[in-house]
C-alpha cells in the first residue's frame, strides 16, 4: 500500500551547507549533498570522490542544533568481526530543510518497520516502537518521569474545568459507554478509566507508559465497585497489545496550543491500532483558535529582560555583544498566561484537527494561513492562541474550552510576541501564517508571520506591506503566572473592550458547530490602565 506521502519523498536531494566526516583527521567541513533514492541515502562530500552510503532505516540521527545533525552509521571492517561506527556531521542551510531531512529518514524507518511487521503476522506490529523512532530518548525519559509523579497528576485533577468537563461529558453520554469496551489512552492516575466504568463500560483498558501506572492500579483497586471492569496496562500505546478492540477511546492528550507534547499523535496511533471502524473518540475534534492581540505592557516586559546585556561595565566586562542574542532569545519564548480578551484586536479564527480522521504524519507539520480584520486601530504585538476540544456524544455535545475570558484552566492561553510590532487601522486586513514543525523533543518550532498594508501618508504609492516574523520554541514557554492578576472591570469600562468575548466562537468555516454546552464565563477582565500604573 502506498503511504500518505506517495513515494516522492524517496527521491529528495538536500544541498548541505557543510559536511564533515568525524573519522577524517583533521576534520574539514565543506559543502555537500544528501541524496535519497530508492536504494537509500548517499552523502556526498566535496572533498571525497566516493560518497558515504547510508541505510536510512538503520542510521542514527542526533540533532546538535536546529540546523546541525550527526548521522551515525554502523559498519564493520572487511573480513573482521569488529563493528565500528562512522559519524558525519551535517549542517543544513536552514531549519526547514533540517526538519524535512529528518522527516524523510523517519519515513524510511517507518516503511521498513511496517514491512517487517507485516512479514511477521500481518497485523499490528507495524506501529511498534513508532514513539522511540521519532522522539529523543532523553526527552521521553524526562516526560514520563514528570507524569510518573503524583503531584503533576494532582495538578491536572485539580483543574476542575478540565476534569469536571470530562466527567460531565462521560456521565451525560452514558449511552455511548454502557456495555462498551473502552481504551484510556495515557491513563495517568486512571481517573478517566474510573469515569468510563462509572458510566457503565463493560471493560476499560487503562494504558499508561509512566510509573504512574502502578499508582493507577492502587487507586483503581481502592474503588472495588469499578475495579473489576478496569485493567491497567503499563506501556506505550504505540507498543502494547490489547486482547480486544475498543468501541470508545478516551484520552486527555492536549498540551499547550493543543499540540504540545505530541501526544495527539499517540492518540491517533491508538485509534488506528485499537478502535473499531465505527468507534467513538472522546474527545473527537480539537480546534486551535487564533487572533492578533495588543499588549504594550507585555511587549515592554519582554524587551526589558534583555536590558541586562546592555551593560558595558559588568565587573569591567562589556556585555553588549550578547544583547542581540538575548533579545531574540526572550522573544522566542511563547508566553503562557491568562489574558484579558479585550486585548484581542480582531475576531478570532480557528483551525480544526479532527482526531477521528487525521493521519499521524499530518501532525508533523501544521500550516495555518491567517487572515483577520482589525476591529480597532492599534499596535499589534503578536498572535494569541487557545484551543478547545469537542466531546461529540450521542446524547450531549460538550466543548472543553481554554478561551480567554472563560474559566481559566491549567493550560491558560498562549501568546507569540513579535519583536517588531505592526500598526493597523480599524477595518484593516491582517494576513500571515502560523507554521508549526514538530521536533523530536515532543514539541514544535513555531514560525509566525503577520503582515498588514502600510497606512498613512505615502502608503497608496505601492501598497507596501509591514511584515513581522518570529520563530519560537513551544517547548520553552515563559510561564507568566506570577504577574499581576486581573483587575475587576467597572461597568462603564466595558465599552472599551476591543473584541467582545462572545465573538470568540463566531467563525465556523470548516465545521458544523453542534449545540455548545459551556459553563458561563465570568467577565474577569484585567484593566490595562491600572496595570500600567502599577509598574
Ligand atoms: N488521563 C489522565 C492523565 C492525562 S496526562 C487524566 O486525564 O488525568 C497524559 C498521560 O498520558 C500521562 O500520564 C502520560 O504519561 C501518558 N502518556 C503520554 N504519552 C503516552 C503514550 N504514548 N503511551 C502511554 N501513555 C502515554
Amino acid at each position: 500500500m502506498e503511504d500518505s506521502f506517495g513515494q516522492k519523498w524517496k527521491h529528495r536531494e538536500f544541498a548541505l551547507a557543510s559536511v564533515s566526516d568525524l573519522s577524517s583527521t583533521p576534520s574539514s567541513a565543506l559543502p555537500g549533498t544528501a541524496r535519497f533514492d530508492s536504494n537509500g541515502l548517499q552523502i556526498h562530500l566535496q572533498s571525497h570522490q566516493i560518497p558515504i552510503n547510508v541505510d536510512p532505516s538503520t542510521v542514527q540521527l542526533f540533532k546538535l542544533s536546529p540546523v546541525q545533525s550527526v548521522c551515525v552509521v554502523e559498519g564493520s571492517d572487511v573480513g573482521k568481526e569488529t563493528l565500528y561506527s562512522r559519524g558525519v556531521t551535517i549542517q543544513f542551510r536552514n531549519e526547514e530543510e533540517s526538519a524535512a531531512f529528518h522527516c524523510v529518514v523517519q519515513q524510511w524507518k517507518k516503511e521498513v518497520n511496517a514491512q517487517e511487521g507485516n512479514g511477521r503476522n500481518g497485523t499490528i506490529t507495524a506501529s511498534k516502537s513508532k514513539f522511540d523512532e521519532k522522539i529523543e530518548s532523553s526527552s521521553a525519559k524526562m516526560y514520563f518521569h514528570y507524569y510518573g509523579q503524583l503531584l503533576h497528576q494532582q495538578n491536572m485533577l485539580q483543574d476542575y474545568v478540565r476534569t469536571g468537563t470530562y466527567h460531565a461529558a462521560v456521565i451525560e453520554n452514558r449511552a455511548d459507554f454502557i456495555g462498551r469496551v473502552v481504551v484510556d489512552v495515557g491513563a495517568g492516575s486512571g481517573i478517566l478509566s474510573l469515569f468510563a466504568a462509572q458510566a457503565g463500560a463493560k471493560h476499560v483498558y487503562a494504558v499508561e507508559a509512566s510509573e504512574m501506572a502502578e499508582y493507577a492500579r492502587k487507586l483503581i483497586a481502592g474503588n472495588p465497585a469499578l475495579a473489576q471492569r478496569i485493567t491497567v496496562i503499563k506501556g506505550k500505546v504505540e507498543d502494547v497489545e490489547l486482547p480486544e478492540k475498543a468501541d470508545i477511546l478516551i484520552s486527555e492528550p492536549m498540551g499547550t496550543l493543543l499540540v504540545n507534547e505530541r501526544m495527539l499523535e499517540s492518540y491517533v496511533i491508538a485509534r488506528d491500532r485499537f478502535l473499531v471502524p465505527t468507534g467513538k473518540m472522546f474527545p473527537a475534534v480539537g480546534r486551535i483558535h487564533m487572533a492578533p492581540f495588543t499588549d504594550e505592557y507585555l511587549f515592554i516586559e519582554i524587551a526589558n529582560k534583555a536590558l541586562f546585556w546592555q551593560q558595558q561595565n559588568y565587573y569591567g566586562v562589556d556585555l553588549t555583544p550578547l544583547h542581540g542574542t538575548a533579545f531574540q532569545g526572550y522573544f522566542s519564548q511563547p508566553v503562557v498566561d491568562a489574558f484579558d480578551p479585550r486585548l484581542l484586536v480582531a475576531p478570532p479564527m480557528f483551525h480544526v484537527i479532527d482526531f477521528t480522521k487525521i493521519k499521524e504524519e499530518e501532525l508533523y507539520e501544521i500550516d495555518i494561513p491567517l487572515r483577520f480584520i482589525a476591529s480597532v486601530g492599534t499596535r499589534v504585538h503578536g498572535l494569541a492562541c487557545w484551543f478547545d476540544v469537542l466531546f461529540n456524544g450521542s446524547t450531549v455535545q460538550r466543548w472543553l474550552t481554554t478561551a480567554p475570558g472563560s474559566p481559566t484552566t491549567h493550560w491558560y492561553q498562549l501568546r507569540c510576541v513579535l519583536s517588531q510590532p505592526i500598526y493597523v487601522m480599524a477595518g484593516q486586513e491582517i494576513t500571515g501564517r502560523l507554521h508549526l514543525i514538530a521536533h523530536n523533543a515532543q514539541s514544535y518550532t513555531i514560525y509566525l508571520t503577520l503582515s498588514a498594508k502600510m497606512w498613512g501618508p505615502g502608503a497608496e504609492q505601492g501598497g507596501i506591506l509591514q511584515t513581522s516574523s518570529c520563530k519560537l520554541d513551544l517547548k520553552e514557554p515563559y510561564y507568566r503566572m506570577s504577574q499581576p492578576q486581573a483587575y475587576p472591570l467597572a461597568q462603564d469600562q466595558q465599552s472599551q473592550s476591543l473584541v467582545q468575548t462572545q465573538d470568540i466562537h463566531i467563525q465556523s468555516q470548516d465545521l458544523d458547530e453542534p449545540e455548545i454546552v459551556q459553563q458561563p464565563s465570568p467577565n474577569s477582565c484585567a484593566q490595562i490602565d491600572s496595570l500600567m500604573q502599577n509598574i
